[in-house]
């Protein structure tokens, strides 16, 4: 038996859920499918920032596209600690494509002109 808080809405419940994937303590599906996927295969979105060449910002906010998995989550922020982009930067551009083979891409969150 495994329990954790549900982290996908501000109530979070209290989850439980056994070796059969039987799950309790949640109000709705989504912490059904959360509580599933936590123990299945998790997943975390990130945000963070990137290097920018660039005359107005030194960081550029990037996330990610989709979730990610959470056993790579910590070789990928070391990755982007490296990644330096130029400018100028669309809002959703991507960043690194594909990364880690994950299919899940890189996109800055804001535009930076010059
Ligand atoms: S189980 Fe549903 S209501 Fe409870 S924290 Fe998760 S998303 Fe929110």
């Amino acid at each position: 038996m495994k329990e954790f808080v549900c982290i996908i809405c501000p109530r979070g419940c209290n989850l439980k859920i056994d070796e059969n994937l039987n799950v309790s303590g949640n109000s709705c599906k989504r912490g059904l499918e959360y509580a599933i996927s936590e123990v299945t295969n998790p997943v975390r979105s990130i945000t963070t920032t990137v290097k920018i060449n660039s005359n107005s910002i030194k960081r550029l906010p990037v996330k990610s596209s989709n979730p990610l998995p959470k056993e790579k989550i910590f070789a990928i922020m070391k990755y982007l600690d490296n990644v330096e982009v130029k400018a100028p930067i669309l809002m959703h551009e991507i960043v690194v494509r594909n990364i880690f083979d994950t299919g899940v891409d890189i996109i800055s969150t804001r535009e930076v002109k010059d």
